[in-house]
């Protein structure tokens, strides 16, 4: 039998072994091919009686099998098509979850999406335990549930208190996690891996089954019993429906999930159903864009031309052990570089090196990091005073105080210090990185670097290039941060670089609701509502209202500042509050908890929103309110202005960074996606008519202005 991309083998102990490796893809996914090879090769052992196990395994270094190819996935053309697919997936895996033959799924990396439903139809399961493999059903990610079995087979192996945070929010389990809750039956290091599967595999072949773990109680009262379950089922459910109108995937699988526990044709038909229907929600098509985006920008050529490979960076030095500083060198450390961490005193170095270490340790105590993992990882940390010891380093990362003379300094410093090809790197949220880059000789090397906080959750990272930036320097950065788990975006030297620029004005206008009167409650809850992770004013607290006065002068025009803003904040600063950090903002924090609004200045008239604003909300398009247009109206005008000026070059870059960057509703598909869908001339218009209300703060972008005046002008033109 020819097969493009299993290869296949039988030894003398009657052990059948298929390995996938499907050409032209870094991972294994499964594509209309696979499927049908993978068909193939179930006819066959079907059909062959000698046969005493079936093994599949992936012939890739980089894992298992990632899931369904997204790129077919956005291809389906109309919901017949879609329920077919899902279909075929199903009928397949019941094929191989019946064989009489038992089956083994041999794992390591990346088990997803459709790659997990398949390892589930098979009858045992062992995964590598290694910090590479993960086991999920991430399919809600992209606004869909899984389609071939995984709503049944995952509950019934694992139980619903498990399988429901995996199937509902995306949950992965490490190979530990899995094999401690029975998802796999064993988890073999990495050093020994061959020859443990080998020995597992002769288990099997001597008639030996594997242990399941045992449940407790609870947790078996809860996933085994009628009345457990229905209790489980609903508190999830009040959780799936509150979201179900932006998000409407996990609701639709918790009801296959609940189909599934009835019967499994019940549930196999829902699945399918909810596929031919979540498809073409605009959810999932914008979902499925900022996947596609994520991975045009983690790839070098979308940045660089020249295709030649950079230069590793494996030694990495990081200036200033503060908030930032100590995220970067943990980061860099923890995914595999050797990193020199420098501050200015041994007690404010101590203090980073303990925040790092800390880190670690509560990774060990929650058993996601080995004792041995977290003893190399320190290993890899070298804490310092003096700036010598980076004179080896391929890169220096400057987390100092955010003042220019300071970071100046540092440069001027450093530059004669490090070797020739280093690059310096400034992760400064709002100074010029020209500016900086003037003090040293070494100007097609320096960049900016602008990490979010915290650095270990935050998947964006900002690379800022200046008119002097090499592409070879470009190039090397933008595989370092792809090293870094995380996603780089190219953007222009220009104040505020692109997330916090766009985020200033919408910040600066959530101020200005509060000042007019508007409760602080209402405005954030407005937001969250629309699809914000967090409303404007606590993510001010959390930012620190220092920090915000202080980015704002840098960011905005200062003829802008006529606004209440600055004033507003500059007093709440005076009077001690800086937001979190100081236990009060525009909320009353109590362990880092808002526990209420902070009193306003004194009793004032209940704030309205003119008729005009009132009459806008009413008359749009989609579900809106006012505050909502008020708040994203000028965040889109921002967001088109940041295009218009080349802080970064095409739409979807302004849509990707406002998402991974401030979490900007991502089923919205960012803001520009979110002007196409509204209609760009609907929101020139409300923006003319806002500014005749509100003042030229929301006169409409030139850019705008003109797509708006072409026949359906548009910032995007997949659609
Ligand atoms: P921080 O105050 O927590 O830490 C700054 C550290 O730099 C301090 O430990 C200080 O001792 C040290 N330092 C000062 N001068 C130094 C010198 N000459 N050599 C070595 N170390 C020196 O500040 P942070 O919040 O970590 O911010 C650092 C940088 O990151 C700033 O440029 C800031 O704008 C930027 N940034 C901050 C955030 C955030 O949310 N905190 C987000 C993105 C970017």
């Amino acid at each position: 039998m020819s097969s493009t991309s299993f290869t296949t083998s039988i030894d003398q102990r009657g052990v059948f072994t298929a390995r996938l490796d499907v050409t032209d893809r870094a991972q294994n996914v499964f594509t209309p091919t696979v499927v049908q090879e993978l068909s193939a090769i179930v006819d066959q052992v079907e059909s062959d009686p000698s046969l005493h196990l079936v093994v599949f395994r992936s012939g890739k270094d980089s894992g298992f099998l990632a899931g369904a190819d997204v790129e077919q996935i956005s291809e389906v053309v109309d919901s017949d098509q879609a329920r077919a697919i899902s279909h075929a997936g199903q009928e397949l895996f019941g094929r191989i979850e019946r064989l009489s033959v038992p089956t083994l799924a041999v794992i390591h990396g990346p088990c997803l999406g459709g790659g997990l439903e398949f390892a589930l139809a098979c009858r045992y399961r062992v995964a590598r335990d290694d910090a590479s493999t993960r086991l999920g059903q991430p399919e809600v990610e992209l606004g869909i549930l899984p389609g071939w079995g995984g709503t049944l087979r995952l509950p019934r192996q694992v139980g619903l208190t498990t399988a429901l945070p995996m199937i509902l929010t995306g949950k992965r389990l490490s190979a530990r996690d899995a094999a401690r809750c029975g998802l796999i039956d064993e988890a073999p290091a990495a050093g020994s891996w061959s020859a443990d599967v080998e020995a597992f595999i002769d288990g099997l072949l001597a008639g030996r089954s594997p242990r399941r773990p045992g449940n407790g109680l609870l947790k078996w009262l809860a996933d085994r019993t009628p009345p457990g379950r229905w209790l489980v089922l609903r508190t999830a459910q009040g959780k799936t429906r509150r979201h179900a109108d932006h998000y409407p995937a996990p609701d639709l699988a918790l009801t296959a999930i609940r189909q599934g526990l009835r019967s499994a044709e019940a549930g196999l038909a829902a699945e399918r159903a909810a596929i031919a229907e979540l498809l073409f929600t605009p959810t999932c098509r914008n979902l499925v864009g900022l996947f596609f985006q994520r991975e045009r920008a983690r790839a070098v050529t979308t940045w660089v031309s020249d295709n030649s490979t950079p230069s590793a960076t494996t030694r990495v030095g990081v200036v200033g052990a503060g908030v930032m500083g100590a995220g970067i060198a943990q980061l860099a450390a923890h995914t595999g570089a050797d990193v020199v961490l420098r501050d200015i005193s041994d007690e404010l170095i101590q203090q980073g090196r303990e925040r790092i270490v800390g880190a670690w340790d509560k990774l060990v105590s929650r058993g996601r990091l080995s004792p041995a993992d977290r003893d190399q990882r320190v290993d890899r940390l070298t804490t310092t005073t003096d700036a010598a010891d980076l004179s080896d380093v391929d890169i220096v990362i400057e987390a100092v105080t955010e003042r220019e003379e300071i970071k100046r300094t540092v440069f001027s410093e450093l530059d004669p210090l490090l070797p020739p090809e280093a690059i310096l790197a400034t992760n400064t949220s709002a100074l010029s990185v020209t500016r900086l880059a003037e003090v040293t000789g070494r100007a097609d090397r320096v960049a900016g670097l602008h990490f979010f906080n915290p650095v270990h959750r935050m998947p964006l990272v900002e690379i800022i290039t200046t008119d002097t930036t090499s592409s070879e320097t470009l190039s090397r950065l933008v595989t370092l941060v792809r090293g870094l788990g995380k996603t780089p975006l190219r953007v222009a030297d220009q104040p505020g670089f692109l997330v916090n620029r766009v985020l200033a004005g919408y910040l600066d206008e959530a101020v200005r609701l509060v000042c007019e009167g508007h409760s602080v409650e209402k405005i954030d809850k407005s937001m969250r509502s629309f699809g914000m992770p967090m409303g404007p004013l606590q993510l001010l607290d959390q930012i620190g209202l220092d920090v915000a006065l202080h980015v704002a002068s840098g960011t905005t025009d200062p003829s802008d500042h006529s606004g209440p803003t600055p004033a507003r904040l500059e007093k709440m600063v005076e009077e001690g509050l800086f937001g979190v950090k100081t236990g009060a903002g525009f909320y009353r924090y109590r362990r880092g908890k808002p526990v209420g609004p902070t009193p306003g200045p004194g009793p004032r008239e209940p704030a309205r929103f003119a008729d005009d604003e009132e009459a806008l909300a009413h008359s749009w398009p989609a579900p809106v309110t006012a505050t909502q247009l008020r708040l994203v109206l000028p965040l889109i005008n921002t967001a088109a202005e940041c295009l218009e000026a080349n802080v970064v070059s095409e739409p979807w870059m302004v849509d990707l960074g406002m998402v991974l960057g401030t979490g900007f509703a991502p089923f919205r598909g960012g803001p520009l996606k979110l002007a196409d869908t509204w209609g760009t001339r609907t929101v020139v218009s409300a923006l003319q008519r806002l500014a005749d209300v509100q003042g030229p703060r929301f006169a409409p972008c030139p850019l705008l202005t003109e797509l708006a005046a072409r026949t359906d002008g548009r910032f995007h033109t997949d659609a």
